[in-house]
């Protein structure tokens, strides 16, 4: 048993690469999995907890769905023994994930070139980029720390505010740490709201507050820069293998009702307790502080193209203003499918992706008592993921800003803002 576990700690510390270097994916395999029966079902979810080097980039939440897992060289054969065994199908999508890591960064940015959207940033460059904008723009433009991570890093919350008594806007990007979509469509969207000359863009700019965590989960993040790419949680650590609570699985609201772990190991592992995650009260603790004002809050996730409303969790009723919500997400779907025909679906959690729960939209909903929330998944669907060309990042970042102005038009027809 010792052996064994000794074995284990060999084969994950030589997987993940252990706080020594960068996992490089080489010859890690995707694969794409049907989930068929409820026996299936328990197998993939047991694999999933396991610190097996396995990653699974979807949670096996629900029977008739799919989903992808990138697994290591050395377990491909297992893997695919496994899955026959037990009927299970599967579809080989990358033999070699890192050819396609390869594409995410073609061009590196160097210091000399400044800020900018045609490469992927550090938390550090856009803390450092946050201060020099702040700078420029202050009054209008301020950062105020909101508390500190597990590792003892600031969680910054960017507000924008041209006048008194505006209504308020909250957005939260990359709390899964792997979503670099999101924090860099983000600060995009953040620049367009300081110096557009559009007039649709200076009316949203200027007549809302906005509140904007561009980092939700900093030591995921830096992590994700560091070691693993493909890192979703956070990073404390529960023993020996196992690290990071998933903090959309963390917030106050039918905690742990679906589409969760109790497994520390898991991607979906909703933590000790409501809330028990340092960077989950942070936010809560400046939402609540904010909420009385906050008429629309949007939880910036990639990937898949979906606008998401309450709820994720099992059973869950419809949201009192359901019909609006859902009017207003459509609106900004075929807008954004204006730009470049990126269809994104609009429906509740449950009804549309999978059952989640514990989740920041449905906080922020039910509990916060804002009446328009949304998570949205920004792209792809599919041919690159969480590692998304940085060539995409800009047109990604148009199609959000085209959804926000949209979503606010569509919420004002309906007298919400
Ligand atoms: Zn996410």
């Amino acid at each position: 048993m010792v052996t064994q576990r000794i074995l284990t700690f060999a084969i994950v510390c030589s997987i993940i690469a252990c706080a020594h270097g960068k996992l490089s994916y080489e010859n890690y395999g995707v694969y794409r999995v049907d989930i068929t029966t409820p026996e299936q079902l328990v197998l993939l979810q047991n694999l999933e907890s396991l610190p097996n080097g396995y990653t699974f980039l979807d949670y096996p939440s629900n029977v008739d769905a799919s989903v992808e897992v990138v697994i290591p060289p050395v377990e491909k054969t297992n893997a695919e023994r496994l899955f026959l065994k037990h009927g299970i199908k599967f579809t080989l999508l990358t033999g070699d994930l890192k050819q396609v890591l390869d594409k995410e960064r073609p061009v590196r940015r160097k210091l000399e070139d400044g800020f900018g959207w045609d490469d992927y940033h550090t938390l550090e460059e856009m803390y450092a980029w946050i201060d020099e904008m702040v700078q420029q723009y202050a009054p209008v433009l301020s950062v105020e720390t909101i508390g500190q991570t597990y590792e003892k890093r600031d969680m910054k919350v960017i507000k924008l505010s041209y006048k008194a008594g505006n209504k308020g806007i909250f957005i939260d990007a990359n709390i899964h740490a792997r979503e670099w979509i999101t924090s860099a469509s983000i600060t995009w969207i953040l620049n367009e709201l300081l110096t557009s000359e559009d007039p649709r863009v200076r009316d949203i700019a200027e007549n809302y507050d906005w509140h904007i965590v561009p980092v939700a989960n900093p030591d995921g993040f830096v992590y994700t820069h560091t070691t693993e790419r493909l890192w979703r949680k956070t990073r404390n650590q529960h023993n020996l293998l196992c690290y990071g609570t998933d903090p959309n699985r963390n917030f106050n609201h039918q905690w742990n009702n679906g589409g969760t772990s109790s497994t520390p190991c898991s991607d979906t592992y909703a933590g000790t307790a409501p809330e028990s995650e340092v960077e989950v009260s942070n936010l809560t603790i400046y939402i609540r502080s904010i909420a009385a004002n906050v008429k629309l809050s949007l939880s910036i996730h990639s990937r898949g193209q979906y606008i998401l409303l309450p709820f994720g969790y099992n059973n869950a009723p419809r949201a009192y203003n359901y019909q609006d919500l859902m009017q207003i997400g459509q609106r900004a779907s075929v807008d954004m499918y204006k730009l470049y025909q990126k269809p994104y679906r609009v429906g509740t959690t449950a009804d549309v992706l999978y059952v989640a729960s514990g989740i920041s939209v449905d906080w922020a909903f039910a509990v916060a008592g804002i009446p328009l929330s949304y998570t949205f998944e920004l792209r792809d669907q599919g041919e690159f993921g969480f590692v998304l060309p940085a060539e995409q990042i800009v047109p990604n970042a148009e199609e959000l800003l085209e959804a926000f102005v949209a979503l606010i038009d569509e919420a004002r027809n309906l007298d919400y803002m």
